[in-house]
């Protein structure tokens, strides 16, 4: 997979080096690009921004650097171009999940008050915020996007490490979990764990997620419940 990160700011994206995305690109798993917009503008003192027609606080990133960034770039029509934006739809695991499924994403990262709405119109596919806040700029969601899709790329993480048994990947979040000693400071791990026995733990796992689910997002609960009623059904069933 292929990630074009475009940004007024391209040293905002040092901490990259520092996470799995290093070691993905280092396993050819993943190619990112830290592409500076200010070096496609035209103006003679490289300027990005200017004030909003029609009045209004703040400036504006301006058309023409971001457009001559983004059709520099090498199948950037194939590409699947990201505004990263307050206004757009808000991030989750399952857009992380259909995020990883492409072979090319740009990502488009504002700042200031935004970008001309003519760059949206233009040339991005879709727009994506991180939560319901304002943010200075868009290097720290382009960072959060990045990191979410890229663990989601085949072979970028480890065994030990996997994405299929974390919190949203079956709809609950994720079961309480110890590591050793068995007992800290007079707290004991549960004996259900020590027990060996596969199965049980499983079912007991899946409970504890059920669990803390219903209790810290209710809504999250209810939709996975109506998406597995019959598993629920049966299970009453046989209980009679
Ligand atoms: N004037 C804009 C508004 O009210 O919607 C906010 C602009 S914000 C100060 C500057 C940039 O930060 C945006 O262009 C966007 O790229 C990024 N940004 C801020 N908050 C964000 C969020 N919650 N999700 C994604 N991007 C965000």
């Amino acid at each position: 997979m292929r990630i074009d990160i475009l940004t007024l700011f391209p040293n905002s994206f040092a901490p990259i080096k520092e996470s799995i995305l290093e070691r993905a690109k280092t396993a050819g798993k993943l190619e990112i690009n830290i592409i500076n917009i200010r070096d496609y503008s035209k103006d003679k003192h490289k300027k990005c921004d200017d004030y909003t027609f029609g009045g209004g606080p703040g400036m504006l990133m301006m058309p023409q650097p971001i457009y001559d960034a983004i059709t520099s770039i090498e199948g950037y029509e194939q590409s699947h171009k990201i505004y990263l934006s307050p206004r757009g739809t808000v991030f989750s695991q399952s857009k992380s999940e259909e995020l990883a499924t492409y072979n090319h994403l740009i990502l488009l990262c504002g700042h200031y008050e935004g970008v001309d709405q003519r760059i949206i119109d233009m040339l991005i596919d879709e727009e994506i915020s991180i939560g319901d806040y304002i943010l200075t700029g868009g290097e720290i969601p382009a960072m959060v996007l990045l990191d979410s899709v890229s663990r989601l790329v085949d072979g970028v993480l480890g065994s030990e490490e996997s994405a299929e048994i974390e919190s949203f990947s079956d709809g609950l979040l994720e079961y309480p979990q110890w590591t050793k000693p068995r007992e800290f400071m007079g707290r004991e791990v549960p004996e259900i764990l020590l027990s060996g026995h596969h199965q049980k733990i499983a079912e007991w796992r899946k409970e504890q997620a059920i669990l803390v689910t219903k209790e810290r997002r209710p809504e999250l609960w209810e939709k996975y419940y109506n998406e597995h009623i019959e598993e629920f059904n049966k299970k009453k069933k046989r209980k009679k």
